[in-house]
């Protein structure tokens, strides 16, 4: 077990950004506190900002000047505020109701989203980790002794995403090497920005920035701009069944399309690795372009549609509008995930003759496009016809494809 000791916290800030602690100075009564029909309590918001220092409530009249709430008398209202830790150590319920006016969260709001679960992925920078959890799970503990939470820790799991590095060191606005996103938007679109980000790098990992990346994801969409538009007049309406007894490049392009659902899938939903699912509609949208010329038209309007729906997480509005040109009129948006096919992922298999030293001594089952060094692995793995090499180096051999093997000892 470890156990954390938290120290004394002194909460107060001279800052007007933070949660106005509720309390007046009366010359009579002494500290008194804001009754609570009184609360909250108001920041102004036509402080002056001097810049020397010290909190611009303690200048503005109008706020810090009060009545007593006991004696009715001349009173001053404190002008500290509360550290942001205060806020940030319980936001988490807060955002389960954020329109109750009456309280800081509703019971059974926050009983439906957070249960006794709490939230099950915490997304945060390192930098942030340690106090702010630490506050955060003495916060919860509190909140669950005072019976308004059902919870005894805040966060099932916590990832930590790596920092934006541009030119070597931390994007910071004092360094002064802050990338705005507002210029990469006006010129390459929001789609573009962020297909970036998540392509540079896996989420916990360091991302270097580099405007050639962000050139190569415009180029990238560009393409799929064009491919689609290209062979959207050729397509089947959406919903078209592939020919039961497909077989060449329907069946490949087929076999490429679902193995691209199971990669997306499992890389976005179970590793949270935009990056490689990313990488992967790449390559499905290069067989794609291959098999335009080939493929039956059921084929391509599977292909075409599941490379949109896989990214359309990822730049939504492209995806969008590409899924309207191809010629639905249901919303993209509204589409479920894509379900992989298990049987399309199945290769088509042939059974092969071995022959050592010009006899048929085994046979062995292959894909039906093994190339090859495939075909000779296979057989040369297989236990009979090492038993009949019996040790011997395999000198010469023949791989005739869909048709035999000879290997020559
Ligand atoms: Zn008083």
């Amino acid at each position: 077990m470890v156990s954390y000791r938290l120290r004394d916290w002194g909460i107060s800030r001279q800052r007007y950004w933070g949660a106005p602690i509720p309390v007046v100075y009366c010359e009579g009564c002494g500290m008194v506190p804001v009754p609570e029909a009184e609360l909250p309590v108001v920041l102004p918001d036509d402080v002056t900002l001097s810049g020397r220092g010290g909190s611009p409530l303690a200048t503005h009249d109008a706020f810090v000047k009060t009545k007593c709430p006991r004696c009715g008398g001349a009173a001053r209202r404190e002008t500290d505020t509360m550290d942001t830790f205060v806020e940030s150590s319980w936001y988490f319920a807060r955002y389960c109701s954020p329109d109750d006016a009456r309280e800081p969260f509703d019971p059974e709001e926050t009983a439906y989203w957070l249960g006794s679960r709490g939230v099950d992925e915490y997304i945060g920078g390192i930098e942030h980790a340690v106090l702010h959890l630490l506050y955060a799970r003495f916060f919860t503990k509190v909140l669950r002794d005072l019976g308004f939470l059902p919870l005894d820790e805040p966060f099932r799991q916590l990832f930590t995403q790596g920092m934006v590095i541009k030119d070597g060191a931390a994007m910071s606005k004092s360094r002064g090497n802050v990338v705005e996103p507002d210029e990469l938007i006006a010129r390459y679109g929001a789609d573009t920005a962020r297909l970036f980000c998540l392509f540079a790098a896996p989420p916990e990992r360091d991302l270097d920035w580099s405007d050639q990346g962000v050139e190569g994801m415009s180029r990238f969409l560009h393409r799929l701009w064009r491919l689609v538009h290209g062979v959207a007049a050729r397509l089947p309406p959406p919903g078209t069944p592939l020919p039961a007894a497909g077989a060449g490049p329907d069946r490949d392009l087929h076999r490429l399309t679902h193995a691209t659902i199971r990669r997306v899938t499992d890389d976005v939903v179970e590793r949270m690795h935009f990056n490689t699912a990313i990488a992967a509609v790449m390559e499905l949208m290069g067989g794609l372009g291959e098999a335009v010329e080939h493929a039956g038209g059921a084929a391509l309007r599977e292909a075409v549609d599941t490379t949109l729906m896989l990214l359309a997480p990822f730049v939504p509005h492209v995806a969008s509008e590409l899924w309207e040109l191809a010629g639905h009129t249901t919303p993209l948006d509204a589409e479920p995930w894509p379900v992989v096919d298990p049987t399309a992922l199945v290769r088509e298999a042939v059974e092969l003759p071995v022959q050592v030293n010009g006899k048929v001594r085994a046979r062995i089952t292959v894909p039906a496009d093994a190339n090859e060094s495939e075909v000779l692995a296979a057989a040369l793995g297989d236990v009979r016809v090492q038993m009949h090499l019996a040790g011997r180096t395999v000198r010469r051999h023949v791989v005739v494809p869909g048709r035999l093997v000879s290997l020559v000892a």
